[in-house]
């Protein structure tokens, strides 16, 4: 693909995969209508849900998944030596995502309960930048391929790259979804950033805050409306750990 007559210079990817259901990835490969330009604006030299070859010759890292055992983290920092820049690709990528979980429980004794005398390797969920440098960070379980799009067009033509600085409620209302606190639910969209386009509100399901935090969330006035509606701190916690991308945030 040509841009004013000049075949740019096309980066070399490579997309490592860790701990994650590999949705993120299927992502990359989907949506046809703008697969092609997509693929044809990049180099990939590594992708395994796409290709039988791999290099270790690249520019960009697209890591996906997080990090759940030791030899996880040292394939992470050989990763990062070899690529220019390192882009953490969804959730589980950027916050440790549903993974995360885990770490509410005794790693040792759950180990016992599920492998028996064959206990797994494991250590506590982190996400990438807990153990490398990470230049872009794209949430979102799974990601939006827009976004990535978005930000292959940002490194290969230097367009403007930018994620969505304010929160779910204002996609939810401008598809006119009706608030689902209004009909006794819960929903993370006030404290959540867009640009999933909120298809879990217009689906009925209240957000659950898989793309992280909004740029400045106001948590006080948030969660004052989350007690004013009827649910407790527990709901609320649980609900804020499920991606583990709200922190230790203080509910009370
Ligand atoms: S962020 Fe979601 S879709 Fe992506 S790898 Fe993790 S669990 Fe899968
Ligand atoms: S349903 Fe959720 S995202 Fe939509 S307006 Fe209500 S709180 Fe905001
Ligand atoms: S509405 Fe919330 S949980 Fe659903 S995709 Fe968007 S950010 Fe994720």
């Amino acid at each position: 693909m040509k841009y004013l007559g000049i075949e740019p210079q096309k980066p070399k990817i490579a997309v490592f995969d860790f701990t994650g259901c590999e949705g993120c990835q299927l992502q990359l490969l989907n949506k046809e209508e703008t697969l092609a330009d997509f693929l044809s604006a990049v180099e990939i030299v590594c992708f395994r849900e796409a290709s039988s070859l791999c290099s270790d010759d690249y520019d960009i890292a697209i890591v996906e998944g997080a990090v759940s055992r030791n030899d996880e983290v040292k394939r992470l920092e050989k990763i990062r030596e070899t690529a220019k820049v390192v882009v953490a690709l969804g959730s589980c990528a950027c916050f440790g995502g549903v993974n995360r979980l885990k770490n509410e429980f005794d790693l040792k004794a759950a180990n016992k309960e599920v492998y028996g005398k064959d206990p797994k390797e494991t250590i506590n969920v982190r996400p990438v930048k807990d153990i490398i440098p990470v230049d872009i960070e794209i949430p979102g379980c799974p990601v939006s391929k827009a976004e990535v799009e978005s930000l292959i067009c940002h490194v290969v033509w230097d367009s403007p790259f930018q994620l969505p600085v304010y929160p779910v409620c204002v996609e939810c209302k401008q598809r006119f979804t009706t608030c689902l606190f209004d009909i006794g639910q819960m929903c993370l969209g006030p404290i959540t950033r867009a640009g999933c386009n909120a298809p879990c509100p217009a689906g009925g399901i209240g957000c659950w805050g898989c793309r992280g935090p909004a740029v400045e969330p106001n948590y006080k006035s948030f969660f004052a409306i989350v007690k004013e509606k009827g649910f407790s701190d527990i709901e609320l916690k649980e609900r804020l750990n499920f991606f583990g991308a709200f922190g230790e945030v203080n509910v009370s």
